[in-house]
């Protein structure tokens, strides 16, 4: 799949005033002008930074935010005041302003100079007040923002901005982002529903159907070729299961899961999807459930929900954007049944079929067993153990008047004991803080069973995320207390039932 951040700027803009004549305003631009391109330069810095002419004036102001409104390439922007920039000048720019921006909080010079600072060193080298004064207005607007202090020189400044990047350039991609489901929503499920219409107003990704039968025909039509050629491929990257190899008796149903990979892929190429959901309850024309296929597709960067779940198909597809090019594995995931053992209780976590093989610890098993639901023909799948790690499970749920994040740090570990009669695909992982209080938590928070399990991507990007799109964001980790996050559920309740009648 295509780059989702090629193309994209990220633009630097340097606040300043004329208080101080054109000397310094050159100094403020030149450092500017150094700053940006050693930020653009950073190894770990996905997106193009482009330095943008200092602003001095409220029209220059406008003029900046108003462009990069319009300018489909850019992503967001990066504020820094080298010096005071009176901040009622930034009010309209601000004002009007919709795409992400982060704060940056930095100094030209890492170190004072002891021996020769003088008051014209002072002048030119006052972000340390300009940018408080920017903050101000920045809060006094309400405006969302990332703030990321440091030297810019600094790695762990730079890492911080890269991660802030990636968040900016996924929700810009987001935005344009189509979700295609086959079939509806599991019937009578509650958690996968939502409202498509407010998720497209927030977001900006889009969710519609199209007809299983419509899927089913592009898949007749798939070439005899491509279906021999997947299976070629399938041979050579999984250990295949001696039934399913050529010549053995199930041959035929790995040839039916090529001709349904194949088949959903153009569906999804041609009609410009990068998400999709399908149910076991709509399968009409399908042989199988798509197994394998949506197996593959995930790990080539795909977003799915299984049972309609548009919510987390988006969801995954943001998360594997987020983690574009150093992704250590990022998948739809269920909650799925517990090992309570008093030492170390465990989540184990699965699906019927659809886990990404990204986050396999070693090569998949392709196999093929029977289902007890859906009524098709046995379906084929990779089989793997997830790798062990830090990993976030995190769930997007709509609470009615919002939609809320939820995020839990978690460990996985290799299962304890290897699982030779358990044919999907699973990971087994710690609940941070810990088992009882994790998963209290999770239940009271209304997370759901659907997520997206990932071991790229950070709590503080899924919270810049959630600050940038709008929405309510609550983490679990090492450090949640079971009584202040039930009081943080209380408050929230109420701050956005106060958000709603101020609207
Ligand atoms: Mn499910």
């Amino acid at each position: 799949m295509k780059n989702p951040f090629e193309s994209l700027e990220l633009w630097f803009v340097t606040g300043s005033q004329h208080l101080y004549g054109p000397g310094p305003l050159r100094e403020v631009a030149a450092h500017a002008g150094e700053i940006a391109a050693a930020l653009d330069a950073d190894g770990e810095q996905p997106i193009r930074i482009v330095c943008k002419p200092i602003v001095t004036r409220p029209e220059e102001i406008q003029t900046v935010c108003g462009e990069a409104d319009r300018d489909p390439a850019c992503a967001g922007l990066i504020f820094w005041m080298h010096t005071f920039s009176p901040a009622k000048m930034w009010i309209s720019g601000l004002r009007h302003l919709k795409k992400p921006f982060c704060h940056l909080h930095t100094q030209y010079g890492a170190t004072l100079p002891w021996s020769s600072i003088d008051m014209d060193y002072m002048n030119l080298n006052q972000s340390a007040h300009g940018d408080r004064e920017f903050g101000f207005i920045c809060s006094r607007l309400g405006l969302e923002r990332e703030v990321i202090v440091g030297h810019w020189q600094d790695a762990h400044t730079r890492a911080q901005l890269a991660a802030w990047s990636r968040v900016a350039a996924a929700l810009h991609q987001l935005r344009q982002t189509n979700v295609v489901r086959f079939g509806d929503n599991m019937r009578q499920v509650a958690v996968t529903e939502g409202d498509k219409v407010e998720a497209e107003s927030v977001f900006g990704f889009s969710v519609n159907t199209h007809g299983i039968g419509d899927l089913a025909e592009r898949i007749r039509a798939v070439p005899d070729a491509d279906v021999n050629a997947l299976c070629d491929e399938y041979a050579e990257t999984y250990d295949l299961a001696p039934a399913l190899a050529r010549g053995g008796p199930a041959e035929a149903s790995l040839k039916t899961a090529a001709r349904i990979e194949a088949g959903l892929r153009a569906f999804l190429e041609e009609g410009g999807f990068t998400a999709f959901t399908d149910t076991f309850e709509d399968l009409h024309g399908l042989d199988q459930l798509p197994g394998l296929p949506v197996q593959r597709l995930m790990a080539e960067g795909y977003g799915f929900g299984a049972e309609g779940d548009w919510k987390h198909a988006a969801l995954v597809r943001l998360v594997k954007m987020i983690a574009h090019g150093q992704d250590h594995g990022t998948s739809f995931m269920e909650d799925y049944t517990y090992h309570m053992n008093p030492e170390r209780p465990l989540v184990l976590g699965a699906h019927m079929l659809e886990i990404c093989p990204s986050i396999a610890s070693g090569k998949a098993s392709c196999e093929i067993h029977p289902l007890g639901i859906g009524g098709k023909a046995d379906p084929v799948r990779l089989v793997f153990d997830g790798k062990p790690g830090a990993a976030l499970n995190t769930s997007l749920v709509d609470m009615g008047n919002r939609f809320r994040l939820l995020v839990h740090e978690v460990n996985a570990h290799a299962p304890p004991e290897p699982l030779p009669r358990l044919p999907v695909a699973r990971v087994v992982w710690e609940s941070k803080p810990d088992f009882e209080t994790g998963l209290s938590a999770w239940i009271l928070a209304g997370g759901a069973h659907h997520t997206c399990f990932t071991y790229s991507v950070k709590t503080r990007q899924l919270e810049s995320f959630a600050r940038m799109a709008g929405i309510e964001c609550l983490v679990i980790d090492d450090k949640t207390d079971l009584r202040a996050f039930r009081n943080e559920l209380r408050w929230n309740q109420a701050a956005y039932g106060l958000k709603g009648l101020c609207r």
